[in-house]
């Protein structure tokens, strides 16, 4: 009997990787949960996996989830997800966000400082901290945003700006995090129109101390083809020389989404560090009690009531039921961008894939599950709107280059060569697609058989495998500065 060199061979996969360019039938071995060997003969193993007809992709790392659940990480693995952060409304007490889920987590998992968390921590003496990644009522946004309406609406800490001395607090607030290993600072600033420029500033400032990303979702358009919200973050880069990364393009720019991706590519040339993200759908998601919904909204935005889907029902809105839902609270479904921006935006060379995934509870939009297959299935090979290497490329190379200055574990994910991590999504590039639906929303992506994390099947033969209590391979990933 051959002496068994790996843990575990994938065998015979078509492995593309989008750092080198390999496209190539490929053996994989694996040892203490890393690519030792990528072979073109045959590797013995303690186990072999039969990839053959499949491809073997590197892991899709998503910079963009709120959905920091158990459930959460099942629908992500399905999905082919292997890591999953949370950089835009990130968390304020990093140490309890990961200490909630070592052992317990399926995938990969980080969060940014939070600018929101920050902010209601120093204005009003609560520390939301780890809460704010707890599941209440459904997810840490959805309550959050309540807590807005219930509590502090319209006094509180979205409408009124910070003093001098609030403005220091919620700088170190933000910078103990950073110390911690917080990947970056996370900006909702379309959530909180009472942060004035200064305070703008000075998180801008800190993140250029610390050398790291501000992740910005921008302020709300005053039409859709409004670009003055890109404008003034890029002002801010420019001014401060932080790095920028624009959350969710498409929903941000509507109409203005190729005005858009050329200025942050001629800023680029120019020498900014500016990046960005879309998902894969023509509706956004978020909570009908916030900000976004105040007065002119339509105009705004470009849409009427019958364009909001409640979540609970899935009933259109009228004018009646919006003012009555708006009283209540909840989570509401926009649908408001045209297919083709959608298409421009997954086909642009900048745009990263990342699914803004809310908590999956019935209802929620279906990009917490299907983005990723989605963008394969529809995008890649129902469309053609970009090649497959590409669309790889942007799942999970881009996102890990986007990190490696300052995450170091990033250096050894989004790509497959020997020393890199073995977190791998194979799938059949025939048959990949989502199956999560703005009605039917709690549907895993199909297509996905086998999913590896650091070299342990988190997904096989289709279904997921049941991870013991502690014996879960997800780790917490965290930024050195
Ligand atoms: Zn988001």
């Amino acid at each position: 009997m051959a002496f068994a060199e790996y843990e575990l061979v994938v065998s015979g996969g078509r492995v593309m990787d989008p750092e080198s360019g390999l496209d190539a039938v490929r053996h994989i071995g694996i040892r203490d949960g890393k690519v030792e060997a990528l072979s073109e003969t045959p590797l013995s193993g303690d186990e072999v996996l039969d990839a053959s007809g499949l491809v073997v992709a590197p892991g899709f790392i998503d910079i963009h989830v709120h959905g920091q659940h158990a459930a959460g990480y099942d629908y992500m693995a399905r999905d082919g997800v292997t890591t999953a952060l949370d950089l835009e409304a990130g968390a304020t007490g990093l140490d309890e966000f990961i200490e909630d889920r070592v052992g317990k987590a399926r995938i990969h998992y980080g969060v940014a400082a939070g600018h929101i968390g920050s902010r209601v921590k120093v204005k009003h003496g609560l520390s939301p901290g780890h809460v704010l990644t707890r599941q209440l009522e459904g997810g840490f946004l959805s309550w959050i945003l309540r807590f807005v309406q219930r509590w502090f609406r319209p006094t509180g800490w979205i409408n009124e700006p910070a003093s001098e001395k609030e403005r220091e607090e919620i700088v170190s607030v933000l910078d103990e995090d950073l110390a911690a290993g917080a990947i970056g600072i996370g900006m909702g600033i379309a959530y909180t129109p009472g942060a004035d420029r200064e305070e703008l500033k000075a998180v801008f400032e800190l993140a250029a101390r610390r050398g790291v990303p501000c992740f910005v979702h921008m302020r709300m358009q005053s039409s859709p083809t409004d670009t003055s919200p890109l404008e003034q973050v890029i002002g801010l880069a420019r001014e401060t020389g932080a790095a920028l990364h624009i959350v969710h393009v498409n929903s941000s720019s509507l109409a203005a989404i190729e005005s858009n991706l050329a200025s942050i590519e001629q800023v680029r040339a120019e020498g900014l560090d500016v990046t960005t993200e879309a998902y894969p759908y023509t509706a956004a998601s978020t909570m009908i009690e916030t900000a976004l919904f105040d007065e002119g909204f339509r105009e705004k935005r470009g849409v009427d009531y019958g364009d909001l889907q409640w979540v609970e029902t899935g009933e259109r809105l009228t004018e009646e039921t919006f003012r009555k839902y708006r009283a209540q609270g909840g989570p509401v479904i926009l649908h408001m961008m045209q297919p083709e921006w959608i298409e421009v935006a997954m086909a642009h060379p900048l745009v990263m894939i990342a699914s803004d995934g809310m908590p999956m509870v019935p209802g929620a939009h279906p990009r917490g599950a299907g983005s990723h297959a989605r963008v394969l299935g529809h995008y890649v090979r129902e469309r053609g709107a970009l090649s497959l290497m590409k669309a790889i490329e942007k799942l999970a190379l881009m996102p890990a280059q986007r990190m490696e200055a300052f995450v170091p574990d990033m250096k050894q994910k989004g790509r497959i060569r020997v020393g890199a991590d073995a977190d791998l999504a194979i799938f059949d590039p025939a048959t990949v697609r989502d199956r999560a639906t703005f009605e039917e929303p709690l549907q895993y992506s199909e297509g996905i058989p086998h999913v590896l994390v650091d070299g342990v099947f988190v997904v096989r033969d289709g279904e997921l495998v049941d991870l013991d209590e502690g014996a879960a391979p997800g780790r917490g990933i965290l930024a050195h500065h």
